[in-house]
């Protein structure tokens, strides 16, 4: 490989390989029966090592850390930058390492959904621990690459571990954006609970009314491509395939048909981010999503700073022929859940605080696996004064970990406070916003993102692809401004 083009060519084989092992996770996800598991593991795990293999091409390695590849504009540049770390980060571990850290945690994965069902942690516990001991293997050999030694040296193993999700923000400074978000939430708590309380008022809603139809028929108002994307059931709901091809699942529960209707709005959000995401950089790292936090802000300000705002309850109660004071009320609740997924827009950080902290303490080898259940139990009670009594209701609830993924969590409360940054900024660009958003208008929602976000892509690290867009640097305190308005 002597050319940029040779490089770039070589690539988006990789890249082609990615977004087919992502519609095989959609369907193990959705379609795939349940004995099918070890045939689809030896997919997963012979096209996870090809990927490694080719990310690890000596030829393609050699090209892009020779530095003798001419960048001719600033997107190959940055192509270049976004390529060197994944071979360096990549490189840390070998292909036997890889083939193991997929097969253990694919299995865990499995073994996890028995094991929420049956509230039962134990049973889970040593495949766990074995999961948890190659992630932290994974960081401190991805710390020790003396050519990462400049971004590294300094971090704690957890600090790597973030630093994949949300590329340049230090851990130090997102620790202390949640930590601040928290107490500035835990001291208006009180009233926000009492107002809550006071405004609540009984609605019936008929869960036939809210299908898969309906979701899809409010993807379309947002200007959703189904040319190039569906909607599917799985029981935990995700955004998944690729920027031509996107995956979106949701679940269908008749008896809380309103929570499916936001989790499609949720996972919408990510839909049209990688939609938008520019096509001729598709298969470009400088072309993907930013990061984790810049994803979760697209599906926040759709679940909740349009979603869950008075001029949507509006337009909603009219199709459901409900009241539109009652519905409003039914869908913003303040109380503390047990279960993250369900918690309101003011409490959710709280979950993510509780979960930053017990993912941290893994990682850094502080909190050892079998102390999981009682750590968080206790920490739980601790924030929000409710005594977890199974595992289910506890850390048994979320699947990131059980999948090897650790250090994502804290980008879901960085994406709440950016969408608040750019919730300040649609509400100048768009003073009419709650007229069209009542009469059922959603497109000019996305083509705001269409304008800001999607074209920046990766074409920045995360803290400065957020100051670029807005123009300031994001503040715990725009969120807990927009609580105070909404709910104070
Ligand atoms: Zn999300």
């Amino acid at each position: 490989m002597q050319t940029y083009g040779q490089v770039l060519e070589h690539w988006k084989k990789i890249e082609t390989l990615g977004s087919a092992q992502s519609i095989l996770y959609w369907d193990m996800e959705t379609y795939m029966p349940e004995g099918s598991t070890p045939t689809r593991q030896a997919h997963l795990t012979l096209i996870s090592g090809l990927i490694h293999q080719w990310t690890n091409d000596p030829k393609f390695k050699e090209a892009v850390l020779s530095q003798k590849i001419k960048a001719s504009n600033e997107i190959e540049k940055r192509n270049l930058e976004l390529w060197t770390k994944s071979i360096l980060v990549s490189s840390a571990v070998d292909e036997k390492f890889v083939a193991k850290f997929s097969k253990i945690s694919t299995e865990c994965n499995v073994k996890w959904r028995a094991a929420k069902k049956d509230s039962n942690f134990k049973s889970i516990e040593p495949l766990f621990k074995e999961l948890v001991s190659l992630c932290r293997e994974n960081l401190e050999k991805i710390k020790n690459l003396p050519d990462l030694k400049s971004r590294y040296a300094n971090k704690s193993l957890y600090g790597v571990a973030f630093d994949q999700f949300e590329p340049g923000l230090d851990i130090t400074e997102m620790e202390k954006l949640l930590t601040n978000l928290c107490k500035g939430t835990k001291d208006r708590l009180p009233q926000f609970i009492e107002k809550a309380q006071k405004n609540k008022k009984d609605i019936q809603i008929d869960p036939k009314l809210i299908n898969k139809e309906f979701c899809k028929d409010l993807m379309g108002k947002f200007a959703f491509d189904f040319t190039k994307g569906r909607l599917d059931e799985s029981t935990h709901p995700f955004c998944g395939g690729t920027t031509g091809d996107v995956r979106l699942t949701t679940r269908l529960n008749p008896t809380d048909a309103v929570e499916d209707l936001f989790s499609t709005l949720h996972e919408l959000g990510h839909a049209l981010y990688e939609q938008g995401l520019p096509e001729k950089t598709a298969y470009e790292p400088a072309g993907k999503a930013c990061s984790m936090g810049v994803h979760e802000s697209q599906s926040r300000f759709l679940e909740n700073f349009i979603g869950r705002s008075r001029a949507f309850s509006n337009y909603l109660a009219q199709k459901l022929n409900v009241d539109a004071e009652a519905l409003y009320s039914r869908l913003n609740p303040i109380k503390l859940d047990y279960i993250r997924v369900d918690s309101d827009e003011v409490t959710y950080n709280f979950h993510i605080l509780l979960r930053f902290e017990m993912e941290r303490d893994l990682m850094e080898g502080k909190l050892e696996v079998k102390d999981l259940p009682e750590k968080w139990n206790a920490r739980f009670q601790e924030l929000t004064g409710l005594k977890v009594t199974k595992d289910s209701l506890g850390c048994l609830q979320d699947t990131h970990w059980y999948s090897g993924s650790f250090g994502y969590f804290p980008s879901y409360s960085l994406g709440n406070m950016f969408a608040a940054e750019l919730f300040v900024d649609f509400q100048k660009a768009h003073p009419d916003w709650s007229e069209k958003v009542s009469q059922g208008h959603f497109e000019f929602v996305r083509n705001f993102m269409a304008d800001r976000v999607y074209p920046l892509a990766a074409h920045y690290d995360s803290p400065e692809t957020m100051q670029k867009i807005i123009g300031r640097k994001v503040s715990e305190q725009t969120l807990l401004q927009y609580f105070d308005k909404k709910f104070g």
